[in-house]
């Protein structure tokens, strides 16, 4: 097993998750098996508890771990399926180390930072070598160096490069190159200072990933080389991609990175064929056609809140080579000025999940105007809660009905708390979350969508369609066209006399990839064009 530990230095925000999930592409089209992970030096157990202006998207995995978005991007760039072992964090760290101190696990020692917390990160890395067997562990460390919080992961990994010998270890540090504008030059020194405080901690990178707005010349490459202790062709430039950030592998590799980890760590590895990776990113930087589509959240401004949505989306759009014009709506806007002025001229629209009550009756009103105007329709979680309640209000006319979460007192509780959730009082790690297997409906939408009677999607949610009103619903008009197995939930609805109006309980953004687009989101994208050619 080789291992690779990919920092960053100077600021955050480098792209460092990016850069490590496309050397998992480059490494995997080289024929090797790569593991993904990510260390994050915060206090929280895990990102589930913060809110998405904390940490943006919340990304879910199969067994139901709460995770960074960072592993949303090793799962699209990569073949490999992710657990709760692929995330660790500080919490998680001192939880266990206090749980075997209460334990008397250390036998009456002071426990200290080093070595119970660094023994503690390094196991971890064991344990993820010995139950996901690969060729290669690339591992990010969050945060920048420097960060008083980041110092036992960068400790540990040292220990553990001694441990397993350090030709089995490569460290890439990634880093920014500052264009100077009034000086009209590149700057070098914050790199240099970065890397000499990994190397006061005890760290030489054999790779400095160098993010940058410019060309580095040579100049620029060989003054790293010189101050960083590496050679000038382990200075590699990460310039801005332009277009899509599927560019980054290819241009990674124009660079010899996947040569070069090949070279240092001793593996043999045939050169990769990037081919149809090229040609899906070409559907997506060539696209011949656009389509806009709404989507209507509240943190709308944040452009990693829903990433993995727009994910899917550049996925299925370019399987209809086809650019996605997302516009972004603020479900609060819509509450203050009408569906109509946001959302007219919109070719479909797309209500993301969701949490709390703040924008609800912009996103209802969004739906209603999305089911009355014969917009295609796509709810995904709250989205498909937000469509009950809308279905329930102004379609079966339960006034005031709503979903629990948000009016307590509601008439019409159409949407409530799942009962496994009724008696549960902690708020981490607590939702009906991960896979779950949903049974379709023949002759529905959703059956002709997957080609499916079973599909297993991802979960994270504690509220569901209140079945006290399923009849009324169904008799209404509403089509329940997946359940799941024990028949107790509805996973997803749709409507029948309407050009496309799905929604479904779970969340299959998690799952779409590069080359295979979400079915949903590809029917979705497909009814949105076709909604085009009508007007
Ligand atoms: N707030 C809703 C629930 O808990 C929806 C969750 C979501 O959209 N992820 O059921």
């Amino acid at each position: 097993m080789k291992y690779i530990f990919v920092t960053g230095g100077v600021v955050s925000s480098l792209g460092k998750g990016l850069a490590a999930a496309s050397l998992g592409t480059l490494l995997e089209h080289r024929g090797q098996k790569v593991i993904l992970q990510k260390f994050d030096p915060y206090l929280n157990i895990d990102p589930g508890t913060m809110n998405p202006y904390e940490h943006g998207e919340v990304y879910v995995l199969d067994d139901g771990a709460e995770t960074d978005l960072d592993l949303g991007h090793y799962e699209r760039f990569t073949s490999t399926n992710l657990s709760r072992l692929n995330n660790l964090t500080s919490g998680q760290v001192y939880q266990s180390v206090l749980k075997k101190e209460r334990d008397g696990d250390y036998l009456g020692g002071t426990v200290q930072v080093i070595p119970h917390v660094t023994n503690e990160i390094k196991e971890r890395i064991r344990k993820v070598a010995r139950e996901m067997p690969g060729d290669i562990i690339i591992t990010e460390i969050g945060g920048t160096v420097g960060d008083i919080e980041g110092l036992p992961f960068l400790e540990a990994i040292r220990q553990f490069a001694q441990d397993v010998g350090p030709e089995n270890v490569l460290f890439i540090h990634t880093t920014l190159i500052i264009y100077m504008r009034a000086a009209g030059e590149l700057k070098t020194k914050p790199t240099q200072q970065s890397i000499a405080k990994l190397r006061e901690i005890g760290i030489s990178p054999g790779i400095i990933l160098c993010r940058t707005e410019l060309p580095l010349d040579h100049d620029v490459k060989d003054k790293i080389s010189l101050f960083c202790n590496v050679s000038p062709d382990a200075v590699i430039e990460a310039r801005d991609v332009k277009n899509s950030i599927y560019e980054v592998p290819l241009k990674l590799h124009e660079e010899k990175l996947d040569d070069l980890v090949c070279k240092l760590l001793n593996i043999q590895a045939p050169q990769p064929d990037l081919t149809r990776w090229r040609q899906f990113v070409q559907r997506v930087i060539n696209p011949i056609q656009h389509v806009r589509i709404g989507v209507v959240g509240k943190y709308i401004e944040l452009q990693d809140a829903y990433k993995s949505i727009y994910e899917a989306l550049v996925h299925a759009g370019a399987s209809h080579d086809t650019k996605i014009d997302i516009v972004k709506v603020d479900s609060e806007h819509i509450e203050k000025e009408g569906a109509a002025r946001h959302l007219a001229g919109m070719q479909g629209i797309l209500v993301p999940g969701g949490f709390g009550d703040r924008g609800i009756e912009g996103k209802i009103a969004a739906c209603r105007y999305a089911r009355e105007q014969r917009i295609p329709y796509f709810g995904i979680c709250l989205g498909m809660q937000i469509a009950i309640i809308e279905f329930a209000r102004n379609v079966c006319k339960l006034e005031a009905a709503n979903s629990t979460e948000f009016d307590k007192t509601t008439p019409h509780p159409v949407v409530s708390l799942l009962e496994e959730q009724r008696h549960v009082t902690t708020v981490g790690g607590s939702m009906r979350l991960g896979s779950w297997v949903t049974d379709l409906v023949a002759g529905t939408k959703a059956f002709e969508l997957y080609h499916s009677a079973t599909i297993t999607e991802r979960h994270r949610h504690r509220y569901e369609f209140n079945a006290a009103y399923k009849t009324q619903m169904e008799e209404s008009g509403l089509v329940i066209s997946g359940m799941s197995p024990d028949g107790l939930l509805a996973e997803m609805i749709e409507l029948r006399d309407h050009p496309f109006f799905v929604a479904c309980q779970f969340h299959p953004e998690f799952l779409s990839k590069p080359n295979h687009p979400h079915q949903i989101f590809h029917g979705f994208v497909k009814a949105a064009l076709q909604q085009h050619t009508k007007k």
